[in-house]
C-alpha cells in the first residue's frame, strides 16, 4: 500500500480545517442570546415582549418587538436574527429589550 505523498496530506489538513472554520463560524453568527447574560438582562431583555416588566420599563409598548426594531437584521418570516446591539446574537422576533428603536424613526 503507498504512503500518500506530503502534499496530499497537506490539502487533506487544509480542507478539514476550512470545514471546521467555516462550521465554527456559523455557530457564531447563530449564537442566540441567552436571558441570563448579565448585559443583557440589566438591558431588560426578555424572549417574548408580552412578559416585559411594565413596572420596570415604562415605556414599553405591546407592539414594540425584535421583528419590529431597527437593530434587527432579519425578514418579517423570520423565528430569530442578529440583532446589532448585541454583538449580532440572534434574538426572537417576538423579543424585547429597553434599546428598542421603531424601524423607520430617525
Ligand atoms: S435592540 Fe431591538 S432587536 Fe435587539 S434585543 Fe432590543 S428590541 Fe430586540
Amino acid at each position: 500500500m503507498s504512503q500518500p505523498s506530503n502534499r496530499r496530506v497537506f490539502m487533506m489538513q487544509v480542507a478539514v480545517g476550512a470545514g471546521a472554520l467555516a462550521a465554527s463560524h456559523q455557530a457564531l453568527a447563530q449564537d442566540k442570546l441567552a436571558v441570563t447574560d448579565s448585559y443583557a438582562k440589566s438591558m431588560g431583555f426578555v424572549l417574548d415582549t408580552k412578559t416585559v416588566d411594565a413596572k420596570r420599563w415604562k415605556k414599553h409598548t405591546a407592539e414594540q418587538q425584535c421583528s419590529k426594531c431597527q437593530l434587527w437584521d432579519g425578514k418579517p418570516t423570520d423565528a430569530f436574527a442578529a440583532c446589532s446591539f448585541f454583538g449580532d446574537q440572534h434574538t426572537p422576533a417576538g423579543g424585547w429589550c429597553k434599546n428598542f428603536k421603531v424601524k423607520g424613526a430617525a
